[in-house]
């Protein structure tokens, strides 16, 4: 019936030993959750009919006790530079979208961590959207076992990157985003190298500490686009419950707990921190501990408040933080023709 459909649990909620329970009040032996579990997490299967280990009594009693709730693609674009940009859609019908950007030898998935986002920084298509809620576990997993099979199937390698810079703010949604990196990475699971995952954060303070003290292993990077404080507030309004020198010091805690390195993402624009003062607050900043900049092209979203500085601007940058001997890279933007670039992705279907 109906309501026996809906009372179903999603069986990715469960952990192995919730898992193994089940199969030993069943009456069945405790090794079949290994089994399930490499199905669900190491092949990623979406239907108990494809466990062929399990007998077919046993996919039958898995289906009459649990769904399998799962993401589709619901549509592709591809750009001219090779970025394929997918609309996901969710088990209950709510879309996030999730990017693959290859590069000569190496593919990287740029996945959402929310549906809308927490924050409301000014500049950013996605704060635009209303949050409706976190993603589960297992569809930032899937995302990433989406891409994986692109990038299988366009350009012949394994998905070698993830980095969180889709929708939402992953700090926000801290246990699933860390939940599943875990399933991500774990050899029970996709057995993906954490070094090869990056975290991009607008700095939560207290929640870089709380990664730090969690002992994880992937990169840490951190959208600064500005280390004076009254600048930070105008275009990241949440910014004032986190002050600067907060964040300086759970960054300084971050590499002294992990020893690795912070990117800093930074955006120049025009007349907002595109000035020699802005340029000297940022060399400070990452004067504090190690650090590489990345200064990122800015990606118009239909409002003239924001505009991409000059090429001098972006020079001026760059001589002053390799003067400074800070790395710094200029990120160019991928996918901008289909709206895949960095920030864009505000879903354009859902917001007409
Ligand atoms: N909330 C996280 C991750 C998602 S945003 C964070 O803030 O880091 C990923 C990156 O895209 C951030 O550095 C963000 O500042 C940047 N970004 C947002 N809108 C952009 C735009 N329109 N053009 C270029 N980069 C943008």
């Amino acid at each position: 019936t109906v309501s026996m459909e809906l009372a179903k649990k999603d069986i990715r909620a469960l952990s192995k030993e919730a898992l193994q329970d089940f199969f030993i009040a069943q009456g069945q032996q405790a090794y079949r959750a290994a089994q399930v579990y490499q199905w669900l997490w190491s092949k990623g299967v979406h239907d108990f009919d494809k466990m062929t280990n399990l007998s077919k009594d046993t996919r039958l009693l898995l289906d009459s006790h649990f769904t399998i709730n799962h993401i589709a693609v619901d549509q592709q674009q591809r750009s001219k530079d090779g970025t394929f940009k997918n609309a996901i859609k969710l088990h209950d019908n709510r879309i996030v979208e999730s990017v693959l950007i290859p590069a000569k030898d190496r593919t990287t998935a740029c996945v959402s961590s929310q549906v809308g986002c927490s924050l409301d920084c000014k500049f950013c298509a996605t704060s635009q959207l209303e949050r409706m809620r976190n993603l589960n576990v297992d569809e930032i997993f899937d995302q990433v076992v989406a891409i994986d099979h692109q990038s299988r199937t366009y350009f012949d390698i394994p998905l070698s990157n993830i980095v969180f810079m889709g929708m939402g703010e992953p700090l926000m949604n801290y246990n699933n985003v860390l939940g599943a990196i875990e399933k991500i990475t774990s050899p029970e699971g996709l057995g993906m190298a954490s070094k090869r995952i990056t975290l991009s954060t607008s700095g939560i303070p207290k929640l870089i500490r709380k990664m730090a003290d969690d002992g994880v292993k992937f990169n840490l990077a951190v959208s600064l686009h500005s280390a004076i404080q009254s600048t930070r507030e105008k275009i990241m309004p949440f910014s004032i419950k986190f002050p600067i020198d907060e964040l300086l010091s759970s960054l300084e805690y971050w590499y002294e707990a992990t020893q690795r390195m912070v990117t800093i993402e930074f955006i120049v624009w025009k007349g907002i921190n595109d000035n020699l003062e802005e340029v000297r607050a940022l060399v400070n900043f990452c004067r504090k501990f190690p650090s590489k900049v990345n200064l990122i092209e800015y990606n118009p979203i239909g409002d003239d408040t924001f505009m991409q500085a000059t090429k001098e601007a972006m020079s001026m940058y760059q001589n002053k933080l390799t003067a400074a001997r800070i790395i710094n890279t200029i990120r160019r933007s991928r996918g901008k023709d289909i709206d895949a670039a960095c920030g864009q992705l505000a879903n354009k279907a859902l917001k007409n």
